[in-house]
C-alpha cells in the first residue's frame, strides 16, 4: 500500500509560509486537468498562472523536452546556444526588429530592462532618468522589479533602489503628459492587461496615444507581456492589438511551455546598449526552456492553436457575459481579453474565498486577485463542455447565495 503523506504540515514545516496555498497536493496534470495525490481531477482554470497556455503534457512540447535533454542540459552562455538563437530569431519575427536578452524569469526580465534603458539614456546624457508606471502594476518581486510594481501590498516593508518612478492612473493620459512635462523619466512601461493589479485591460485608444507620447517627448515605450503574451489575449502579444509598437517587450510565464524562461526583447533603439559584461545569467536561456519554446510557438503559430484558443476564449466570455448578467447582484460586468478574464465581485472578500474553495472541492481551479476578482486564465486548448460545466457549477454557487466562510485552509 502507498504510504499516505501529510503533504500540508510537511509543506508548513519546511518551506517559508511565502503563499496562501490552496490545500490540494498535485500528483500528474494532462491536457486540462490536475490530479491531486487523492485522485481528485480538476479542471485548470489557472495554468500555473499563466504559464501552461497549451494546458499540461502537451506532445509537442515533451517531444522537445526529451530531445534537447538527450542532446544537452546546460552549457553556459560562453558558446552558441542553437535553440535558444532560433527562439530568438522567431520571437524577432513575431514582433518588431530587434534583438533578445533571455532570463529566468519575469523579474529577471524586468531588472534587464531596468539596466538597458539606463544604459540607453547614459548613453543619450540628456539626464532622463526612470521610468512612469500605472497605479497596480505588476513587474516582479525581485527589488529592482518592485519598485516599478506599484502594489502597496507588494511593495511595502523593502528597500527599493533609487530608480525615479512616476506613477500614473491607467487610461488617465493628462497625468501622463504632465510627468513628461515636468520630469525627464526615461520610458513608461505597461501592462496592455494589468493582470494581478485586478485584470484591467487598457483600452487601445490608451495604448496609441502612449506611444504617440512617448514618441514626442523621446521616451521609451515598453510593454510587459509576461502575463498577456503567448496567445493568451487572443493574439501571441496583446500590444499586437492596439496597433502600436513598442521599444521594449517583456516575456516569461508561458514562452517556456512550463520551464522557467523570460527575456526583453529589445527594439533598434536599444539593441546596442549592452555592451559584453553589462549583463548575464549562468542558467538563461536554459536549452531546455528554449527548446519548449520554440515548440510552443510552433504550436501557436503553425498548428493554429491561437486561432483555435481565440474561438474557445469568445465562447467562454459569452457564458460568463450570460452569468454575471443573471446575476447583477454577485458580479460586475466581465473584463480582460481572450483567456485572461476577470470576473469582479460584489461580495465581500471572505465570501469570495469561500466559493473558491466550494469550487475547488468540485474540482475547478481559479485564481483571485485583488481580493474579490475571480482571475481566470485557462489554457488556449479550453473546450466548450468544459466551460459550460465551470459555469454551470459557478451559477449554482451564486444561487445559492453568500457562503458561510469555513476554516481557512
Ligand atoms: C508574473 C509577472 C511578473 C513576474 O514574473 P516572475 O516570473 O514571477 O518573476 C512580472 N510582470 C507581470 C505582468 C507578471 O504577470
Amino acid at each position: 500500500m502507498a504510504e499516505r503523506v501529510d503533504w500540508k504540515t510537511l509543506d508548513h514545516t519546511y518551506l517559508l509560509p511565502t503563499y496562501n496555498r490552496l490545500p490540494i497536493a498535485i500528483a500528474r496534470a494532462k491536457g486540462n486537468y490536475l490530479y491531486d495525490t487523492e485522485g481528485n481531477a480538476y479542471l485548470d482554470l489557472f495554468t500555473g498562472l499563466a504559464v501552461n497556455v497549451l494546458g499540461h503534457g502537451h506532445p509537442t512540447v515533451l517531444a522537445a523536452l526529451r530531445e534537447q535533454a538527450d542532446a544537452f542540459l546546460h552549457i553556459s552562455n560562453l558558446f552558441l546556444n542553437p535553440p535558444a538563437i532560433r527562439l530568438a530569431q522567431r520571437l524577432v519575427a513575431c514582433t518588431f526588429p530587434g534583438k533578445v536578452f533571455f532570463t529566468n524569469s519575469g523579474a529577471e526580465a524586468t531588472e534587464a530592462a531596468i539596466k538597458l534603458v539606463h544604459k540607453w539614456a547614459r548613453r543619450r546624457g540628456d539626464g532622463r532618468e526612470g521610468f512612469v508606471v500605472l497605479k497596480n502594476s505588476f513587474h516582479g518581486r525581485t527589488l529592482g522589479a518592485l519598485r516599478l510594481t506599484r502594489q502597496r501590498a507588494v511593495q511595502q516593508d523593502f528597500p527599493t533602489p533609487p530608480v525615479p518612478v512616476y506613477e500614473v492612473e491607467p487610461e488617465n493620459l493628462a497625468q501622463v503628459e504632465a510627468v513628461l512635462r515636468a520630469h525627464r523619466p526615461a520610458a513608461v512601461l505597461v501592462e496592455p492587461v494589468l493582470g494581478s493589479g485586478g485584470v484591467i485591460p487598457l483600452s487601445d485608444g490608451y495604448l496609441q496615444a502612449l506611444e504617440g507620447l512617448c514618441r514626442a517627448h523621446g521616451v521609451l515605450f515598453g510593454v510587459d507581456e509576461i502575463q498577456t503574451g503567448m496567445g493568451r489575449t487572443g493574439t501571441l502579444f496583446a500590444y499586437q492589438q492596439a496597433g502600436v509598437t513598442p521599444d521594449f517587450l517583456l516575456f516569461a510565464k508561458g514562452v517556456g511551455g512550463g520551464l522557467p524562461l523570460g527575456g526583453v526583447i529589445a527594439g533598434e533603439k536599444l539593441a546596442d546598449a549592452f555592451a559584453p559584461g553589462d549583463h548575464g545569467s549562468t542558467f538563461a536561456p536554459s536549452p531546455l526552456s528554449a527548446a519548449c519554446g520554440n515548440a510552443v510557438l510552433q504550436v501557436l503559430l503553425d498548428d493554429g492553436l491561437l486561432e483555435e484558443g481565440r474561438r474557445a476564449a469568445a465562447y467562454l466570455r459569452e457564458r460568463l457575459e450570460a452569468l454575471c448578467r443573471a446575476h447583477p447582484d454577485a458580479f460586475e460586468p466581465v473584463r480582460g481579453k481572450g483567456m485572461m478574464l476577470g470576473l469582479p465581485m460584489k461580495w465581500p472578500a471572505e465570501a469570495v474565498r469561500a466559493l473558491q474553495q466550494a469550487l475547488l472541492r468540485q474540482g475547478f481551479l481559479f485564481d483571485v486577485t485583488q481580493r474579490t476578482v475571480i482571475r481566470l486564465l485557462p489554457p488556449l486548448t479550453l473546450a466548450p463542455d468544459e466551460v459550460d460545466a465551470f459555469v454551470a457549477a459557478l451559477d449554482a454557487c451564486v444561487r445559492q447565495g453568500m457562503p458561510v466562510p469555513g476554516p481557512t485552509e
